[in-house]
């Protein structure tokens, strides 16, 4: 029996999840389920899935879903996440809360012996090296959902990593793949939030749009297969059917293609080791003929740049970067900055950061309180 809680469970990833439960039916039940405050969804799911603890982030959101189901025990804070990840009866924690926010409870999820399935990016980017030594020494299964990761992960299955020669991580490229520099500079909100094959959370649409969201996922990748990052390559593909690929020493190259819809990764996660009979119709390769690559232009787009650079540098630099982004995109979405902004801000803010070093969970949050801090008024 796979006993799950679901951090972040009414955001994109965490409702396809529990689509995911409920086509699998049998052998598949919901321990505990926390949202940021979205109460009225997170209503529906419990009493369709009637989960043992639920917990909403935003105190006041807690207390007003408490008065509607008093026999609900309903958490709330970072302490109410970390119970959803660490219940005892859970055995699989699938961590979808957006930014790093996530990384906490994760950390303690895994630090009480849970298997997790990895949809939070941040986790890994922000701590990836903290985090992979817990899980080693946990002793735990650290299933990825991102798209990129699962199709490596699955092309990785019975493979000795020792022969990997590159992992091919490919892009679609975002919704201004096309776009000249003037054009760029005009990008609105609406424009940046419409992409053309994936859908997804506002912060990873953006990160989409200006290609940080493939840097992030470089460095994710360097952690999860303990890779090195020149090994690591990224191509655009703007069809987003091949989602990642893994070449091997011999010259062979083993590729994940499906329809791009997050339910596959997500159910690869829930079955795995095992398959199961999916959600979708056999996939139509007379639909698509034409697959594309080419190569990621780091001057138009210089946040993917910014994160490779921040993956190098190492240290503090990713973890900078990483919250440094989240602040700019959140001031893009609000209006305070152009979409340019974000990478010319975060240009300026990492030239100017020197590195930390990382003992703890605590330096962590310092350096992102830290970086916050600055990305929010420069
Ligand atoms: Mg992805």
């Amino acid at each position: 029996m796979k006993k799950i809680s679901i951090l972040g469970s009414t955001g994109s990833i965490g409702t396809s999840t529990l689509e995911v439960v409920r086509h699998l039916g049998e052998g598949y039940e919901v321990i505990a389920l926390s949202t940021r405050q979205n109460i009225d969804l997170l209503e529906q799911q419990i009493k369709e899935f009637r989960p043992k603890i639920v917990s909403v982030s935003d105190p006041q959101k807690a207390q007003e879903l408490q008065k509607r189901l008093p026999s609900q025990e309903i958490l709330t804070g970072i302490e109410g996440a970390i119970a959803v990840a660490t219940h005892p009866e859970t055995n699989l924690v699938i961590s979808a809360m957006s930014g790093v926010i996530g990384l906490q409870p994760t950390v303690e999820a895994i630090r009480a012996g849970k298997n997790i399935g990895l949809a939070n990016k941040e986790v890994l980017v922000s701590g990836g090296e903290f985090v992979m030594s817990l899980v080693k020494k946990h002793n735990v299964q650290l299933i990825p959902i991102d798209s990129e990761h699962s199709a490596i992960f699955q092309c990785l299955v019975g493979e000795d990593s020792q022969n990997i020669r590159r992992l091919i991580l490919t892009a679609s490229g975002g919704p201004f793949r096309d776009c000249t520099a003037t054009q760029l500079e005009q990008v609105t909100v609406e424009q940046a939030l419409k992409h053309p094959n994936w859908s997804m959370g506002a912060k990873v649409t953006i990160d989409s749009s200006t290609l940080m969201n493939k840097g992030l996922e470089v460095i994710e990748a360097r952690w999860l297969f303990d890779i090195p990052s020149d090994q690591i390559q990224v191509v655009i593909h703007p069809q987003s059917i091949i989602h990642s690929m893994v070449e091997f020493n011999d010259g062979s190259i083993k590729a994940q293609l499906s329809e791009p819809s997050m339910l596959i990764p997500i159910q690869y996660a829930l079955t795995y080791p095992q398959r199961k009979p999916g959600i979708l119709p056999p996939f139509d390769f007379l639909q698509s003929e034409v697959l594309q690559f080419h190569l990621p232009d780091t001057v138009k787009f210089p946040c993917l740049a910014l994160a490779l650079n921040a993956l190098k540098a190492g240290g503090s630099f990713p973890c900078t970067m990483n919250a440094a982004n989240e602040v700019l995109v959140d001031r893009f979405l609000q209006g305070q900055i152009g979409w340019m902004g974000i990478g010319n801000k975060l240009e300026q803010l990492m030239s100017r950061h020197s590195s930390v070093n990382i003992g703890s969970i605590k330096d962590l949050f310092d350096i992102d309180q830290a970086a916050r801090e600055e990305a929010a008024t420069i």
